[in-house]
């Protein structure tokens, strides 16, 4: 797959983004898929299907909000494609658009 970012896209994100924010944004576009066992997704209760959520664990998720949510309609989640996208939090990864975490923010 090809970057999706040109030589100015990059230049001037170096300009404005903080480095930790230009290094996630840049350097996932190939990254591996996150791993059921990624410790951050343990800590966060990531999952890649967003219907299998354990809403006793994760309650926000259960709210009357919660079944709509899902990586491809949080606030800091970018397509890649229709399957998957990139997030801050797992710097260098993928996750997938059906996804969920609970770092969800409302788009
Ligand atoms: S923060 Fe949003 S985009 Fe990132 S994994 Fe969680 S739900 Fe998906």
């Amino acid at each position: 797959m090809p970057c999706r970012y040109n030589r100015r896209q990059f230049l001037r994100a170096a300009a404005l983004a903080p480095p930790g924010l230009l290094l996630a944004r840049f350097s996932h576009a190939q990254g591996p898929v996150v791993a059921a066992d990624d410790p951050t997704a343990t800590a966060l209760g990531y999952v890649a299907d967003h219907t299998e959520v354990d809403t006793a664990k994760w309650p926000k998720k259960a709210g009357a909000n919660g079944a709509g949510q899902q990586c491809t309609n949080c606030a800091i989640y970018q397509a890649l494609d229709d399957d998957f996208g990139v997030c801050p939090i797992f710097a260098g990864k993928r996750v997938h658009a059906a996804g969920w975490c609970n770092s969800w923010v409302r788009k």
